[in-house]
């Protein structure tokens, strides 16, 4: 299996609760390595740039107002097979419904405020790293 790349997020009620040491923690025990990382605020632009896939969700305005609430953390993971290695170690979407020691598991809140994203395919991780990394922000 081919080294990838994927694009995660520590979401503002992981950074919140001082939980980014944690879960790099456990990134990085998983196999990946994070190669690009920086925190930052998404003003509300942004989150609804990132997101527009979900403007027609019922949730959107409230995914887009949790998302731009407080700093969040975007990073760069490679590694073999790296979205779905990512997605595992992430766990399901709703922590009530993730498996046990996963991250959203152990540390997610709400089916919104899970603590990470992860890309979820190859080709969405590609445009995702680019929205928020140039090339010389990345390095292996
Ligand atoms: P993911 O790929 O596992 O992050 O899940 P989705 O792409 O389906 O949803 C994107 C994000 O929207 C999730 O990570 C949550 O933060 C949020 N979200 C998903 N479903 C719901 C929901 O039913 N209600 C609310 N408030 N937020 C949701």
């Amino acid at each position: 299996m081919p080294v990838s790349r994927t694009l995660s997020i520590i979401k503002p009620d992981a950074t919140r609760r001082n939980l980014t040491g944690a879960i790099n923690a456990a990134i990085e025990e998983a196999g990946l390595r994070i190669v690009g990382q920086k925190r930052i605020r998404l003003t509300r632009a942004q989150a609804e740039a990132f997101y527009a896939v979900h403007k027609e969700r019922p949730f959107f305005a409230d995914l887009v107002a949790f998302m731009s609430s407080g700093p969040v953390v975007v990073q760069v993971l490679e590694g073999e097979d790296a979205v779905a290695r990512n997605r595992t170690v992430m766990g399901a979407t709703d922590p009530a419904k993730a498996a046990p020691g996963t991250i959203r598991a152990r540390f997610g809140e709400s089916i919104e405020a899970n603590s990470v994203h992860g890309s979820d395919s190859p080709e969405n991780a590609a445009g995702e790293i680019s929205f928020f990394f140039s090339s010389d922000e990345i390095t292996g």
